[in-house]
């Protein structure tokens, strides 16, 4: 099977790899029908979030059971599914304290990073981390689960209300999924911030928004401006910090190396809170609900599609490009799913 394999930062191919087989009980192999591009594939690729070489990237998917152990009592072949790419063991010290997200077996287990993920056609996991996929929704939906469940445990954590004057820094996949999941919590209002042109264009051409919602290419900071500010960027924690209001929540969701400056000592007297989330915890099947019910209109924010023979421009197409090896803020694409078999 084709696959798109990490060497090193810059250097990733296409190559055929072997297809997994059924060696436990509890196994299935689903043939992957789309995956999504994530900002850590991206990442990975430009050496800023560390992955295994040799791994075949990719993580956020759904597809087709074709195959499973005798054990496997929550699907049958055939069946739509997503998968939950975000293995955890259940019983190390940090599963049992509730962390699932920071299984002390991440590092060694992690689809797409530590071991072998979804661009390529066949994927091993265990009926644990398999939900079904509505008829009638397509994959490219399906595969949003897992940037929605991080969403949403980020949102979980905030404790959000509404009427809380809301900020999203980054229009992208990350910001525009965290749009759709504070609606859900009756946040009717905000403002999203983004830089890119290209992606203000196709967020307003796609009529993302909805009405009590707007776009702003440029964020500049005010006192007192946001309760709720969500930095999808990793680069505005210190204007986000001039523009929160005293008591206000500050969330920090992105995956890019940067040193900002904060004052402790304002943090305190304001009473502000700086939470960082990673990855899902407790929340993929609310993700899925909420994706097999069809109300979020993923279809406008799903915006470019390719072959896996396509990888090197789709990844162009979201800034990183593999020939000058150079990431920019060139984005001609909002969500894009690669579509495989
Ligand atoms: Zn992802
Ligand atoms: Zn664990």
């Amino acid at each position: 099977m084709k696959a798109i394999v990490y060497n090193n930062p810059w250097d990733i191919c296409i190559e055929e790899k072997e297809e997994p087989a059924i060696m436990l009980p509890d196994e299935v192999i689903v043939e992957v029908r789309a995956t999504g591009i994530c900002g850590t594939d991206l990442s990975i690729i430009s050496g800023e979030y560390l992955a295994r070489p040799r791994v075949i990237i990719g993580h956020e998917s759904a597809g087709v059971i074709v195959d499973k152990g005798s054990s496997v009592d929550n699907c049958n072949i055939g069946d739509r599914v997503i998968i939950d790419p975000t293995y955890y063991c259940g019983y190390c010290e940090n599963c049992r304290k509730g962390l699932r997200n920071h299984c002390l077996l991440k590092s060694t287990t992690e689809a797409g990073v530590s071991i072998d993920g979804t661009f390529t056609r066949f994927f091993k996991t265990t009926q644990r981390f398999i939900y079904p996929l509505q008829d009638g929704v397509p994959f490219e939906q399906g595969a949003l689960s897992e940037p929605l469940s991080c969403v949403l445990t980020a949102v979980k954590k905030l404790a959000v209300t509404p009427f809380m004057r809301t900020a999203v820094l980054g229009g992208g996949p990350i910001g525009l999924l965290f749009y759709l999941a504070l609606k859900q919590y009756g946040i009717q209002e905000g403002v999203i911030y983004e830089a890119s042109p290209q992606r203000i264009k196709l967020i307003e051409e796609n009529n993302v928004l909805s009405k009590g919602w707007t776009l702003s290419p440029a964020f500049i900071p005010q006192k007192n401006q946001y309760d709720l500010i969500i930095d999808t960027t990793a680069s505005l924690l210190e204007k986000s910090i001039q523009a929160i209001a005293d008591g206000g929540k500050i969330s920090l969701m992105g995956l890019r190396n940067n040193q900002q400056t904060i004052n402790p000592r304002e943090i305190a007297d304001r009473s502000i809170s700086i939470i960082g989330s990673i990855d899902s915890q407790d929340t993929f099947r609310h993700a899925v609900d909420l994706i097999n019910s069809g109300r979020l209109e993923l279809h406008k924010i799903i915006t470019n599609e390719y072959d896996l023979s396509n990888f090197n421009a789709a990844v162009k197409d979201l800034g990183c490009d593999l020939h000058t090896r150079q990431r920019s803020n060139n984005i001609s694409s909002l969500k894009s799913v690669i579509r495989i078999s």
